[in-house]
């Protein structure tokens, strides 16, 4: 297997010509209801560059083989493929290829914690910490090792702002915590929470921590490292690469420790009815066929977000966000949830008067995708004490002009609606 070691993730010099950049994406050029298109739902998926598309298109028409499997020349070409893709996703988050299980997303990568490390683990008295800002994903999975371990759930809550609460989240630190699960981006909020500094704070109360990156990996220099974390879990489909892929990182030290999750083919040395020899990490957690296409379409999204610059797309993104939030605040009647300075360019906004699942279709009548509803985070919106918001998550495609319709669209709207 090729292993890359990490190494500090570089900046690139030259800021991309964004006009170029988005005629990459074939699906933005298209019409909805009659109108250009204005696609501001890239927290929920991200569109697809035409080298992800042709990297998809090639393999099935080229070099369709499994993986790991096959000795003649397709299949050593589609493994050569695949595990080049763990290699660049690797070398992306800044980690070892032979620490990182690919998966089908972090829906799956935080399961796999869960079933693997947690639930041999905890007991009754034992505490996970999860924050307020958590999407179901990293929330459903720590309920279920709960019931079936007897540890319980500790929640750390935000300020109004949609900050974490640092000196709550410390003071909730206690001795009895042994796992702290934590988003790094908040999909509804767009927080970053500084989770360099909450690792280095668990780490020397001796807490495990799982980083859910599903909204960092696409859009910040997410160096895993760096991070200093036990855990890090991504989605492809939110970084321009295909759905039904994504990654767990982990210690290796953990990695090795923990049981198989899920067992068949591929992940044994050796199987007898006498019993089974596990392959090494990460392999053991890998059964089955996977998604082959997709991984490699991951790992060229992955060489695109690079040749971007991440720097570029977070210097991209701000100024969008800056401009979006600027013009959003002067519509008269709107509520934004999440003002914290430092966060992500995701936006959940209410219009008084207005219900948001209203605001979002009126929206779709002119061109405009928004997201509406509760974002899988139905503990955040019981704080905020509202049933749904409509969220504009915006991406480095995006334009300023999209912007300007949308305000335009969202004005016609509240009009409409008032
Ligand atoms: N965590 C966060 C913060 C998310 O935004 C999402 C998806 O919206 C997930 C987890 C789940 O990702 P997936 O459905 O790709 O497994």
């Amino acid at each position: 297997m090729n292993l890359s070691s990490p190494r500090p993730i570089h900046p690139s010099a030259t800021a991309p010509d964004w006009e170029r950049v988005r005629a990459d994406f074939p699906l933005l050029m298209r019409e909805v209801n009659g109108k250009p298109l204005v696609y501001f739902d890239n927290a929920n998926t991200a569109q697809k560059p035409l080298s992800v598309i042709g990297a998809v298109d090639e393999f099935y028409r080229r070099y369709n083989a499994n993986v790991s499997r096959a000795v003649h020349a397709l299949g050593t070409e589609a493994t050569d493929a695949y595990e080049g893709a763990r290699t660049k996703l690797a070398r992306f988050l800044n980690v070892r290829s032979d620490e990182l299980v690919l998966c089908s997303g972090t829906t799956f990568a935080i399961n796999l914690v869960a079933y693997s490390w947690a639930l041999p683990r905890l007991k009754a008295g034992d505490v996970i910490l999860v924050s307020r800002m958590e999407h179901h994903a990293n929330i459903v999975p720590w309920q279920l090792v709960a019931q079936r371990t007897g540890a319980t759930i500790r929640v750390a809550e935000i300020s109004p702002d949609g900050s974490l609460d640092m000196d709550a989240l410390h003071a909730a630190m206690t001795p009895e915590v042994k796992l702290l699960a934590l988003t790094h981006v908040s999909n509804v909020l767009g927080t970053i929470n500084p989770v360099r500094e909450i690792c280095r704070e668990a780490r020397k109360r001796g807490i495990v921590t799982v980083i859910d990156g599903s909204q960092a990996a696409p859009h910040l220099s997410v160096d895993v490292t760096a991070i200093g974390c036990d855990f890090y879990a991504i989605t492809g489909h939110k970084m321009c690469g295909p759905t039904g892929t994504g990654a767990l990182w982990a210690r290796r030290e953990l990695l090795q420790e923990m049981p198989p999750f899920i067992g068949g083919g591929e992940m044994i040395k050796e199987v007898s009815f006498d019993g089974t020899v596990f392959n090494d990490a990460p392999h053991k957690f890998e059964a089955g066929t996977p998604n082959i296409a997709g991984f490699i379409g991951l790992g060229v999204a992955v060489d695109y977000l690079e040749e971007l610059g991440r720097n570029h797309i977070e210097a991209r993104e701000q100024e969008l966000l800056a401009h979006f939030t600027e013009e959003l605040q002067r519509v008269e009647g709107v509520r934004i949830f999440g003002t914290t300075p430092h966060k992500a360019a995701v936006v959940s906004f209410l219009v008084e008067g207005a219900h948001s699942h209203d605001l979002a279709t009126l929206l779709d009548l002119q061109g405009v995708a928004v997201r509406s509803g509760q974002h899988c985070a139905h503990p955040l919106l019981q704080y905020y004490g509202v049933a749904a918001t409509c969220r504009a998550s915006l991406a480095f495609y995006n334009t300023h002009e999209e912007i300007e319709s949308f305000m335009a669209a969202l004005k016609k709207v509240r009009a409409l609606l008032g």
